[in-house]
This record gives C-alpha cells, structure tokens and sequence, in this order.
C-alpha cells in the first residue's frame, strides 16, 4: 500500500460478540495495533487536531489508553501520565470513584503528575457511556489541569458517552462509529 492512501481503521477492529458478556459486542482494537499502518495511522489521526496546539501533557485511561496515549505523547513530543486502576500507582495518589453497572469502581492518578493549569488531552480507545472519562475528567480538573480535549479511537455514539463530555464542555474527538451496544 502507498503511504498516501488512507486504510479504513474500521476494518482493522474486530468485533467479538458476547464478550465479557452476553449482549456485549467487544470491539477488540488488539487487531488495530497489531497492523504497523493501521496502528500509524490511528496515532496521526488521534494526534491531528492538536498538532498545532499548546499541550503539555497526555493523559491514557488504563489499560488500553496507554497504548494509543503513550505513542500519541512521542507524536506529539510531550510527556505521557496514567491513569490507574486503584492500588497500582506508588506514590501519593488522588482517587475519583464511579458507577458501573453494579457496584462502583475507583481510578488513581499520581497527585503531583499534572501541576495546575497544564493543558492535557485525555486518551482511551473507546468511549460508551462516559463513566470512565467523566471521572477521569473529574480528577483532572480536581487538580487544577486544564482537559484541552478527550480522544478515542472508537465511539458507541448510541451509549451516549461523547454527547455527556460535551455537555461539559470537553471536545471529543473519535475516529471510528459502532452502532449499537
Ligand atoms: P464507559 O465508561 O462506559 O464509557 O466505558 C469505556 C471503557 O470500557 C473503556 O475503557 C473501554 O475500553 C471499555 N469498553 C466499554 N464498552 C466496550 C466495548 N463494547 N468493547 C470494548 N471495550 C469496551
């Protein structure tokens, strides 16, 4: 393929119904990045909006949010922070918790990884219902920083995640469409 023709990224995620369970079609992007153009391409097009921003930094949501945020940071020549599950990080943390369908669960950040009124952008592969990127986005801003945009590979636009970000005043930007749960 030439480097000037664009592969469509859609192609390339693999959709595994009843998974973790069933009525769930995981969208599985472990296809995406394992092909060298789709996974180059999906970074460039992660990154474009922002190229000629001032950012300081890019935030990934664990686990597949490191992938697509830690090469988005070598991109965009900036430093990369996570975001954990709770109890992995070493240092001094600050926590957000948020509902899933039953029960709550929690997410960690280092509490001196973004210094107030640095401008990050939020990265994770797929936003659903927002849960994960609301609380991201509240420990974000509970220490000051400023969520300059949220990117995601993949949007459940029906799930109605990214309209719920926007209502918040935070740009998301997605590449790839599913209809449906
Ligand atoms: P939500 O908090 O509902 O927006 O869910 C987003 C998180 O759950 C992301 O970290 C996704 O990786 C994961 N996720 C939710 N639904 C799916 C799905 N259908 N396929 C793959 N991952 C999903």
């Amino acid at each position: 393929m030439s480097s000037s023709e664009k592969i469509d990224l859609k192609d390339l995620i693999r959709s595994i119904p009843d998974y973790p369970k069933r009525g769930i079609i995981f969208r599985d992007i472990t296809s995406l990045i394992a092909h060298a153009e789709g996974f180059r391409q999906s970074i460039r097009d992660l990154c474009a909006p922002y190229v000629d921003l001032q950012i300081d930094k890019v935030i990934g949501i664990e686990a597949r949010g490191f992938i697509f945020g830690g090469a988005m940071a070598d991109y965009l020549g900036v430093g990369f922070v996570p975001i954990r599950k709770q109890g992995k990080l070493p240092g001094a943390v600050v926590a957000q918790d948020y509902s899933l369908e039953y029960g709550t669960d929690r997410i960690e950040m280092h509490a001196d990884a973004v210094a107030p009124g640095e401008r990050v952008i939020l990265v994770d592969d797929l936003i659903a219902t927002g849960g994960t990127a609301i609380a991201a986005i509240e420990l974000l801003q509970g220490v000051g920083g400023e969520v300059v945009s949220s990117a995601f590979v993949i949007d459940l636009p029906d799930l109605g995640g990214a309209s719920l970000l926007r209502e918040r005043n935070v740009n998301v930007h997605t590449l790839v469409d599913f209809e449906g749960h």
